[in-house]
């Protein structure tokens, strides 16, 4: 009955929503961006902690870094032009580059992006790294986990206080792990959702483009994850999560002149 009636005052509109700075789309938000943070930081800092982090001075976690600053760069720069730069002011971005034989990579809230070594032979090049970069930092500063998190929060009638801190809440803690996966296999966005997925397609495009990277690279690299869950060797946790099907592909062509008029090939690359 209370979750009916939860359900009911905030379709009646006097819910907290609120229109995405990056899409434009309004989504459910009874979390707040900080406390989407502050959990995450607790993870991401138990993550690293169990993991074994390229030392920042290896070429490979150089080019992580490169990429991924780059990137956050252009996302910084399009915030300015649509002025509304103040919501990402509190991201303190990070880039790892983590030993793992997994395919996967991602970016939580506030900014600490992850690639795994395993992913490195996928990508082979810059460009493709920074289609996956693109992606997973589009993730979140569209603010997908929020918006999954408070789906799960509404569907179990659970009310979250204010902007405290919810570290200690065992249940919206649980709702977290729910929504990023245990730390163990951090940041697959769960379950998976084709609006979402499409967002991150179109705007990872734009961004990856914006930061100098040649958008095109996408098909190829999309292509060779095909091939890769066709073999059926192996099932990336980042495959797992992203089906590269003929479809995606076919939305990415009919995504790439918008995103192709964004790009200035870099020189300096
Ligand atoms: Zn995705």
């Amino acid at each position: 009955m209370q979750k009916k009636l939860l359900a009911v005052i905030l379709l009646a509109g006097i819910c907290s929503c609120s229109r995405n700075a990056i899409t434009g789309r309004k989504q459910l938000t009874l979390v707040s961006e900080q406390q989407m943070e502050q959990l995450s930081l607790t993870q991401y800092k138990q993550f690293l902690s169990e993991n074994k982090v390229v030392p920042a001075s290896k070429d490979n976690a150089e080019m992580v870094q490169r990429v991924g600053s780059r990137i956050a760069n252009a996302i910084i720069q399009y915030y300015k032009q649509k002025g509304t730069a103040n919501e990402i002011a509190d991201y303190k971005w990070e880039f790892n580059l983590v030993e793992s034989k997994e395919i996967n990579a991602w970016c939580m809230p506030g900014g600490k992006v992850v690639v795994y070594t395993g992913l490195l032979p996928v990508t082979q090049n810059e460009n493709a790294l920074a289609i996956v970069l693109g992606h997973e930092i589009t993730h979140a500063v569209a603010g997908h986990g929020r918006e999954r998190m408070s789906q799960e929060l509404l569907a179990q009638g659970i009310q979250v206080a204010g902007n405290v801190a919810l570290g200690n809440d065992t249940k919206t803690v649980n709702i977290f792990n729910n929504v990023y996966g245990p730390t163990a296999q951090l940041g697959v966005l769960l379950p998976n959702s084709r609006n979402q997925e499409l967002e991150a397609d179109h705007y990872g495009l734009i961004f990856a483009a914006m930061a100098g990277y040649d958008p095109r690279e996408a098909i190829p690299f999309w292509m060779r994850m095909m091939n890769l869950a066709k073999s059926g060797q192996q099932t990336p946790t980042f495959l797992s999560d992203h089906p590269s099907d003929a479809s995606r592909i076919e939305k990415l062509q009919q995504l790439m002149p918008e995103a192709l008029t964004y790009y200035k090939p870099d020189s300096t690359k």
